[in-house]
């Protein structure tokens, strides 16, 4: 698929690189991210239907009520991965819209990102994401696991 480089410098080595994200106005597909390992996923919500199923569930939650369509929408980015997704080879959750790590020391936070310009890209295929614990749920555990994960994030 095709990533779009950002320059971005680290917050803890200092050093400058370049990572690939998802570029910008594509929508329905992800790049997943932890914050412990350099692992990717891909999410392309068109052909796997548990995000418009943790959706679904995400909306009918108690903690949703009087929410507006952007909250609920953030809700559902920032808890999706940890809800239905399998977690990365260190055992973290994955998550949507979480940067890149620096890819020289792998820590989690960079001072600075930016895409290059002009635009620049690269094409790399990263493994759809998957979902092993989630599909072993009944409907009645998905709901609970839904909630769960809500109050654990806060909301
Ligand atoms: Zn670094």
């Amino acid at each position: 698929m095709k990533l779009q480089l950002l320059h971005v410098t680290c917050a803890q080595c200092g050093r400058d690189s370049h990572v690939g994200v998802m570029p910008e106005g594509i929508h329905g597909q992800f790049v997943l991210r932890s914050t412990d390992s350099l692992d990717e996923a891909f999410l392309d919500t068109a052909t796997d239907p548990t995000y418009e199923e943790v959706d679904a569930l995400l909306n009918r939650s108690r903690r949703m009520i009087g929410k507006d369509d952007w909250f609920r929408a953030h809700a559902l980015q920032r808890t999706y991965g940890e809800t239905a997704c399998d977690p990365d080879s260190t055992g973290s959750f994955f998550r949507i819209g979480k940067l890149p790590n620096c890819p020289l020391c792998g820590h989690a936070s960079l001072h600075s990102w930016k895409a290059l310009s002009p635009p620049a890209f690269i094409d790399r295929e990263i493994a759809p994401v998957s979902h092993r614990a989630w599909l072993a749920l009944s409907e009645a555990q998905k709901e609970f696991r839904v909630d769960d994960v809500l109050e654990d994030n806060g909301f």
